[in-house]
């Protein structure tokens, strides 16, 4: 619907998200240049159910770890499991405004407490990835 196209994580990004979530995140969905996004003030990205909604590149977006691990908490640990919604969250930024939300906090204080985890992860899945050309035989469940 919205203007925009999907784009999917680098195979690191996404084997380290899953180990940090401990869940499947392939079925999130990441729509890069999302005319979206521009309605939502200075925001350069907006997530709701299984979707995260980019201004940029796709690209972009994943070379940024905090950026990744703060969209993907609001996707995983709140919209999935029904703490957040559009009308919660616009009543606590109502009263408290963008920055001082809760659902804001609780995103920040995860990526400030996990982004060095996160990094670990994606160095260590980084270096045992295949060579180009050669595919693995093991599938990852869910
Ligand atoms: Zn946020």
């Amino acid at each position: 619907m919205w203007v925009g196209n999907r784009c999917h994580p680098p195979k690191d990004v996404q084997l380290a998200l899953e180990s940090l979530f401990g869940e499947a995140v392939g079925g999130i969905q990441v729509i890069q240049y999302s005319i979206y996004v521009r309605f939502h003030w200075r925001a350069i990205a907006t997530t709701r159910p299984d979707r995260i909604y980019l201004r940029g590149s796709g690209k972009e977006f994943f070379a940024d770890g905090p950026l990744v691990l703060h969209e993907y908490f609001h996707v995983v640990r709140q919209w999935a499991t029904g703490d957040l919604t559009i009308g919660r969250y616009l009543r606590e930024c109502f009263r408290r405004g963008y920055w001082d939300n809760r659902y804001e906090i609780e995103a920040r204080e995860f990526t400030a407490t996990e982004i060095f985890r996160y990094r670990a992860l994606l160095a260590q899945h980084r270096t045992s990835e295949l060579p180009p050309g050669v595919h693995p035989i093991r599938h990852r469940s869910a």
